[in-house]
């Protein structure tokens, strides 16, 4: 028999929600008559629109007609979905050709990190989403510099004594924290990038939940940044496509090896290599959020969400608890200080029944957090606030 991959040997064995769940099940086992609510998992919870569920349908029955029938499209996605993205969420400041369609973007940053391979070192925030650093290790990336983003520092690295490092992963609004780069901020981002001849990998799957007018929904609103950054991003968290999957990577032709040819023309090697295209169904699906329509309904889903970490913002407030984000993000970031993440989500199972996800689950800076998403029923966050008060 083979031996297995060394990669995969150095990954710390799936952790995290495994072990939720072997704490929520045991907890069961005592108290099998506990309601218990999870502000737990990252994912949405609301249907998805109805002129979005149209276009779903529209394209499948679509697909039973003689005329109608498509089989594989391009593998970078449909020249209609392409151009929408260009001209809807980045106003045209980037072509339908840099704009590559894909199966989710979580899928595209494993396909990027092959795209870049096992040489690079990279920087990522800590805390941060898990793939980012998993799916480097998985590639054989040995050197990994972590961001620590705290309370401290309004969640922004210091760059100033930062090192160097081929990619730098960043995420905003961010998972877990829930913080929203500002303008100057990432500003400061792409001129470190460009002193340094880095490549940020933004990731943007949570910018329709941004409120705020100043913050940027896109890295490509700073100027220069075409030169140095992918952006990948996603419809999952923006219209309830988690189980849909659809997703987006622009790859800006201006971004270029250090011997002056396009990441561009390896990125599509790889995608008509390894990857046959998103779904049709979902892809037309995408054309309907893109509407005028569907673009009011998808605001309107993240209002609901947002008014959801607007409540328990203002409870966890007002039992004096250190909250951040859920303000232009559907994730509360919790401090509790002295006290371990586990611990916390022991307590809250067994006082409230509610299910949260530990912070340090995220990396070693979300020891002492505790991470509440804002997606789940109404109904639901109300009993929570009477649970809590
Ligand atoms: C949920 C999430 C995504 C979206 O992943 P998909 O594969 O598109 O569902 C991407 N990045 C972060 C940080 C997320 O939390």
């Amino acid at each position: 028999m083979i031996s297995r991959n060394p990669n995969l040997i150095q990954l710390s064995s799936s952790y995290l929600f495994p072990e939720i769940n072997r704490r929520k099940q045991e907890f069961l086992l005592t108290h099998p008559q506990a309601s218990l609510i999870s502000l737990g998992i990252g994912d949405t919870t609301e249907p998805i629109p109805e002129s979005i569920v149209e276009g779903l349908i529209l394209a499948s029955v679509q697909l039973g007609t003689r005329k109608g029938y498509t089989g594989y499209g391009p593998e970078q996605g449909m020249a209609e979905l392409r151009k929408k993205i260009a001209s809807t969420i980045y106003f045209n400041s980037v072509q339908p050709e840099e704009v590559f369609v894909s199966d989710g973007a979580k899928c595209d940053i494993g396909r990027l990190q092959m795209l870049f391979g096992s040489q690079v070192s990279i920087a990522v925030q800590d805390p941060a989403y898990p793939v980012y650093i998993e799916g480097s290790l998985i590639q054989g990336v040995k050197k990994i510099v972590f961001m620590p983003c705290r309370p401290e520092n309004q969640f922004f690295p210091d760059l100033s004594h930062l090192q160097h490092t081929d990619l730098i992963y960043f995420c905003s609004p961010n998972n877990p924290t829930g913080a929203a780069a500002t303008k100057k901020q990432l500003e400061q981002l792409v001129a470190f990038a460009k002193a340094n001849r880095s490549i940020i990998i933004y990731d943007s799957a949570y910018a329709t939940y941004i409120q705020d007018p100043q913050i940027p929904k896109s890295i490509y609103q700073i100027e220069g940044a075409k030169e140095v950054a992918i952006e990948i991003s996603s419809f999952s968290k923006m219209a309830g496509f988690t189980g849909v999957r659809l997703g987006w990577t622009v790859i800006p032709e201006e971004l270029r090896y250090e011997d002056g040819s396009a990441v561009r023309a390896d990125w599509n090697r790889i995608t008509t290599t390894l990857f046959n295209g998103a779904s049709t169904i979902s892809q037309w699906g995408g054309c309907a959020i893109l509407e005028e329509k569907g673009m009011q309904e998808i605001a309107q889903l993240a209002s609901y969400y947002l008014e959801n970490a607007q409540l328990l913002r203002e409870t966890f407030q007002r039992l004096g608890y250190e909250v951040y984000g859920g303000e232009n993000a559907p994730y509360l970031w919790v401090r509790f200080k002295g006290q371990k993440s586990w611990d916390l989500f022991q307590h809250f199972l067994e006082n409230y029944h509610i299910v949260t996800t530990p912070g340090s689950g995220f990396g070693q800076e979300g020891e002492g957090f505790l991470r509440f998403t804002a997606f789940g029923l109404r109904q639901n966050i109300h009993t929570i606030l009477n649970r809590l008060s």
